[in-house]
């Protein structure tokens, strides 16, 4: 086999960093590395695997699922695709559905129907809204609607007609707001921009907003769907409804699956318009057609909600007890620790030393993100970890 991380840097691009484990295995909530270490893995993928590892129920529909049919061009119908659309429209305010592969080509699709609807319905409008700190992916044009210069600066100009303003600041988006304006994208929690929550009512004043201007509401729900905040969209909390949402990353517990949502009046795509080859393609859908059955069907979304809410207790025991921790927010199971100096790095390092996978989403925020079946005690264990890494780093 040789030394992986030797072999990796070879010929790999060198586009991020890697943490220096190569994970051969998973069961649940747990992974072991190739020198046989196991490890709490509170990161999933980045909040993708629903179901934790090697869920047999998940293993056994994709293995039939690949014995039956892997992939047929959208050219055809295809039972799978079908079944998990149903489901998605039947538990979202949404009522269409076009599927693609991955959180950003969810994203292009999403635009492409704003700027589309603009073209349509006010004459030529193009510009979108979007919010510091956002993140909607890694393509031209979503780099373009991220609220992260550094992640588009480097490649040229830019897709032209995104404006940003402030997170969690409605004035700032009625000052940005022009006849320009066809849309507002926002993400109910911000993710990757460090677990940000917004004013219980900030979507709903930007709802009212939109309403009043007649654009578009679109929810990037990548991380936040799927029932990752407790409910199955975090919009249900925020007790809004868009008009065009995002979803991929959790749908279908890791094989790669995007969906763009849209309502009646904003599915305006013709034939023609849009499509991908791989795009909601049998193996995927039947793999997200488990996954969002197990969710409402199988108890998942429960204890999601039941595990987030004693992750944000037990957290906030930290907060109370540590000078270090300072402060703990997120929805449901897509939570942070915020610490009192920047040493997210340290505590994420010690924490993997004792056996727990953690993301340092900010250089003084920890990111938590279990699957969503992760059990009470696990949730136990792992505080009781960040609360031994804690300790050290305060130490020194
Ligand atoms: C991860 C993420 C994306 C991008 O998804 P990819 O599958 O990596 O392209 C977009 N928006 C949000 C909110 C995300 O968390």
């Amino acid at each position: 086999m040789g030394n992986i991380p030797s072999r990796e840097a070879a010929i790999h691009m060198q586009t991020g960093r890697r943490l220096p484990i190569t994970l051969v295995r998973g069961e649940g909530t747990r992974v072991w590395d190739d020198e046989g270490n196991e490890y709490l893995d509170f990161i999933a993928g980045i909040a993708s695997d629903t179901l934790g590892h090697a869920d047999p129920g998940l293993a056994d529909v994709i293995a039939e699922q690949a014995r039956t049919l892997i992939h047929v061009s959208n050219i055809f119908y295809s039972e799978p695709q079908i079944e998990l659309g149903e489901w998605l429209v039947e538990h979202s305010c949404l009522d269409r559905v076009f599927f693609a592969n991955s959180g950003a080509e969810a994203n292009e699709a999403a635009i492409k129907l704003a700027r589309k609807w603009g073209i349509q319905n006010r004459d030529g409008a193009y510009e979108i809204i979007a919010a510091d700190d956002g993140f909607h992916g890694r393509t031209l044009t979503t780099v373009a609607a991220t609220g992260t210069p550094a992640y588009r600066e480097p490649f040229g100009p830019s897709t032209p007609g995104f404006v940003f303003v402030p997170y969690n600041d409605m004035d700032a988006i009625r000052a940005a707001t022009t006849g320009q304006t066809a849309a507002i994208m926002l993400e109910p929690i911000q993710g990757e921009g460090g677990v940000n929550v917004p004013d219980p009512d900030y979507l709903q004043a930007v709802r009212a907003w939109c309403d009043e201007q007649g654009i578009l509401l679109m929810l990037d729900e990548i991380q936040t769907g799927i029932g990752r905040t407790g409910t199955i969209w975090a919009y249900e909390q925020a007790g809004v409804e868009p008009d065009i949402m995002t979803s991929a990353k959790g749908i279908a517990g890791g094989v790669p699956l995007g969906a763009v949502l849209a309502k009646e009046h904003a599915s305006i795509f013709e034939p023609g318009d849009h499509g991908s080859t791989f795009g909601g393609n049998p193996l995927a859908t039947a793999a997200g057609a488990y996954v969002t059955k197990q969710l409402t069907e199988g108890g998942v979304l429960e204890n999601a909600k039941a595990r987030g809410e004693q992750l944000s207790q037990r957290l906030a025991g930290l907060v109370d007890r540590h000078p270090l921790a300072i402060g703990e927010d997120g929805g449901g199971l897509l939570r942070r620790l915020e610490l009192a100096e920047d040493v997210s790095g340290d505590i994420v390092t010690k924490a993997r030393e004792h056996g727990l996978l953690l993301n340092p989403v900010r250089p003084n925020r920890v990111r938590f993100m279990p699957p969503l079946n992760v059990t009470a005690a696990e949730i136990d264990q792992a505080v009781d970890i960040v609360e031994a890494a804690l300790t050290e780093v305060a130490s020194g």
